[in-house]
């Protein structure tokens, strides 16, 4: 079977180091099986979309070499897609009227936020036309997975989350929705991504179930950190990498990853170096985690 993987980035922000290195990887982990990469836009949360970044993200990889297949997804042209997989749901869905402050009263914490207490479940509400989300019933049997990277990952959804939301009080889709139905779609059976996306997995696992949709293989990089230990992302203002030094950054993205590339003298152009890249990709070697803190180069200091 064919192989296909994509890089799904969110509009909020310019591509920084963190997200080269995940583009890197499930760019290399198809390419080197002479499979398909695919482009997606997750461009579903207009409110905090920044204006002009889905076209910078696209300009900046393609500045860096890579090629994608087919027409770049924007899941905002989705909408329609993740309305059938809701109505499809309904026997499992039931809509919630709390407020964050009751499910914080209610609730507890758990290691991925508050767990829903059940509420509307418990005591169903007659529909009616006041906001509320639409939340999916989950059961008390763990949700299991072999990831690439990281081995066994388990988790029970009932305790650990509670019942999730699919459909948000404002409208919007929830990301876990929107990612499975679309991974189905574009034929997606390699998800090759950043670790802060692991605990999300069992819950996208569930809902491809449900949906009676094909599980991907799944393999969650470590996340790149800055100086102060924080993960490089848009919302601690991660600096944006440049087009500059394109070879230097992927050498980095590389060793990053924990593969034994030449340094980036050895490399006339970004087209050698992703030949050096496919012919010698191994999973086996990223490493589970990372410590070491990076500067927007992907260079320890
Ligand atoms: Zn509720």
């Amino acid at each position: 079977m064919l192989t296909t993987g994509r890089f799904a980035p969110s509009p909020t922000g310019s591509l920084h180091f963190g997200s080269l290195v995940a583009a890197t990887a499930s760019y290399l982990a198809v390419r080197q099986q002479g499979g398909k990469w695919l482009l997606r836009i997750e461009d579903l949360d207009k409110p905090r979309e920044q204006p002009g970044a889905a076209n910078h993200i696209i300009q900046t990889l393609h500045a860096y070499g890579f090629e994608w297949d087919d027409e770049i997804l924007f899941q905002n042209q989705r909408i329609p897609a993740y309305h059938e997989a809701l109505a499809y749901l309904q026997a499992h869905t039931y809509p919630c009227y709390c407020s964050r402050k009751h499910i914080q009263q209610q609730g507890h914490a758990g290691e991925y936020g508050w767990v829903y207490p059940g509420t509307c479940r418990q005591q169903p509400h007659v529909p009616s036309k006041h906001q509320h989300a639409i939340r999916v019933r989950t059961h008390d049997q763990p949700i299991c997975f072999t990831d690439a990277v990281r081995g066994e990952y388990c988790q029970d959804l009932q305790s650990e989350l509670g019942d999730f939301v699919i459909l948000r009080a404002d409208g919007l889709f929830a990301y876990q929705l929107a990612v499975v139905v679309d991974d189905a779609f574009q034929g997606i059976n390699q998800v090759v991504r950043g670790a802060d996306l692991l605990d999300n997995t069992p819950r996208q696992i569930y809902l491809q179930q449900l949906l009676g949709l094909p599980q991907p293989a799944y393999a969650h990089i470590p996340l790149a950190a800055n100086a102060q230990g924080q993960k490089l992302s848009k919302q601690n203002l991660a600096p944006a990498i440049d087009t500059h030094s394109r070879v230097k950054t992927l050498v980095a993205c590389l060793h990053f990853l924990g593969q034994p590339c030449p340094a980036a003298h050895e490399f006339p152009d970004t087209t050698t170096l992703w030949d050096w890249g496919i012919a010698n990709w191994n999973m086996a070697l990223v490493p589970k985690i990372h410590t070491q803190p990076c500067n927007k180069n992907g260079l320890t200091p």
